[in-house]
């Protein structure tokens, strides 16, 4: 919607709304807010709401730290619960400096200057419809998470094995209450995991609806006494949570340009380009489609989860599908990207990859229309098939390699997101698990 300052001002008087939250997103992808009483209107409609950036992960240091808070106002939107103390509503914001200046380390203004140069190769939408996956955990009597499931239910399993029907409905509700058109809800394969689809949008819309639906997700599950995590891969054994996100890029018109009904496939040859682009930038991709230690833990083969990249339009195993559907439906799929992923980061480079495919004209190579998972070493070798990273190092390595991803992130957050995740490997490696000692401890 795009909405005036007397919109936002007449739907505040009819709905009654006593607070206003103010949305932005860090770094690593967490969603950040200050909430102001109604009071403080004007100054928000204004631009003139401050924050200080040097407390936000990644952002800036203590000598530059006042910023402002600019609303987007199409992205009004009233919370459906807290109605205790009055209506809550939010606006989701672009942070400015303070010599009023787009902050280059927002990752929402970040993807929004990717979308621009796309607009300048004469593309009008990124249209991204992501595939959120997550799971339901009981909690124990402090109401922090336990790894004890809710249910043993499996893939569109209905009640008594799926306890939680009943909690998705409810989610379902809230989310449509907020204008998401969700597409579907299902029972996912593991135990406890569950996921929901809601219908594509322009990329900084859905990446803005990723934030709310973590949210609105969380916030019914605790309705229940459950937890919901969007963690890749919280469980041994079992299948991981993905957050596979389809794409296609739509002209003025309207038109979906990844569909040609001549070319092979039904794809035009900008989709095939693309295609090429991700493929060709999948490793170093993937430390920011797959941002955290635990991500490469699903990672792995045998769980519905991509480990080696290629392409195909008949199975699921590689990292790129093609989904049957053509016309507007046209899409392609890319199924490494995990919830943890910063989504405004992660479509971003994506959209970075696909744009290089299409510039300088990369062709995906043939298609994999076997399952890679019951093919060997050799076999993959033959095919010229290479693995993902299969840690977060690895991803960092190919992250630093690959000069896209500074383009894609902007130097800015280039060199922060660099940093930030090497302390987080260091972290992780230094650490001595239970796994080692349960290994080593007696057997040296
Ligand atoms: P899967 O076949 O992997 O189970 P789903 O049907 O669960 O896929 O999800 C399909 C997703 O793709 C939905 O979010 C849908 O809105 C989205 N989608 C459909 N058409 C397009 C398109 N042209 N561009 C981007 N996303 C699309
Ligand atoms: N849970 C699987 C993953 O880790 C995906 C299952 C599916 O195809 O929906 O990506
Ligand atoms: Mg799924
Ligand atoms: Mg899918």
């Amino acid at each position: 919607h795009d909405y005036t300052k007397d919109d936002i001002r007449q739907m505040v008087k009819d709905e009654d709304v006593r607070f206003i939250r103010l949305m932005f997103t860090d770094l690593m992808g967490s969603i950040k807010n200050v909430e102001v009483p109604v009071n403080q209107l004007d100054k928000v409609l204004d631009g003139k709401i401050m924050f200080d950036g040097s407390s936000i992960d990644g952002f800036v240091r203590i000598e530059e730290s006042d910023m402002y808070l600019i609303p987007d106002l199409s992205t009004w939107m009233v919370f459906p619960w807290g109605d205790e103390h009055g209506k809550v509503a939010r606006l989701t914001c672009s942070v400015h400096t303070s010599d009023g200046k787009v902050f280059v380390g927002d990752p929402r203004n970040n993807l929004i200057r990717v979308l621009g140069e796309m607009k300048e190769m004469g593309f009008s939408n990124f249209n991204i419809g992501p595939e959120p996956e997550f799971f339901l955990f009981k909690m124990d009597d402090k109401g922090n998470p336990t790894t004890e499931l809710n249910d043993h239910g499996s893939y569109f399993d209905l009640a008594p094995m799926d306890l939680a029907a009943n909690i998705r409905r409810d989610m379902v509700l809230e989310l449509e209450n907020m204008g998401f058109r969700v597409e579907a809800s299902h029972h996912e394969v593991a135990s406890g995991q569950h996921e929901i689809d809601f219908q594509y949008d322009n990329a900084v819309v859905t990446a803005d609806h990723i934030q709310t639906f973590k949210l609105v997700v969380k916030t019914v599950a605790r309705k229940y006494g459950l937890y919901a995590t969007f963690m890749p891969k919280p469980l041994n054994g079992i299948n991981g949570s993905g957050m596979h996100i389809n794409m296609s890029l739509f002209d003025k018109d309207g038109d979906n340009v990844f569909y040609d009904k001549d070319g092979d496939l039904q794809l035009s040859q900008t989709a095939y380009y693309f295609l090429g682009g991700l493929l060709k930038h999948a490793k170093a991709l993937t430390a920011v489609c797959n941002p955290i230690v635990n991500s490469y833990k699903r990672l792995v083969p045998g769980f519905e989860a991509p480990v080696y990249v290629a392409w195909s339009a008949s199975n699921r195993s590689p990292l790129v599908r093609v989904p049957a559907s053509r016309g507007l439906s046209t899409r392609l799929e890319l199924r490494s990207v995990d919830p943890s992923a910063n989504p405004y980061l992660a479509i971003a480079s994506i959209l970075e990859a696909g744009l290089d495919g299409i510039k300088n004209k990369i062709e995906p190579g043939e298609p994999i229309d076997r399952n890679i998972y019951h093919m060997d070493g050799q076999e993959r070798k033959l095919d010229h098939i290479e693995n993902l990273p299969s840690t977060l190092h690895n991803a960092l390595k190919a992250y630093e390699a690959d000069p896209l991803m500074k383009k894609a992130m902007g130097p800015h957050m280039y060199q922060n997101y660099l940093d930030a995740k090497n302390m987080e490997w260091n972290a992780y490696r230094q650490n001595v698990s239970q796994w080692e000692r349960d290994r080593y401890l007696d057997m040296l």
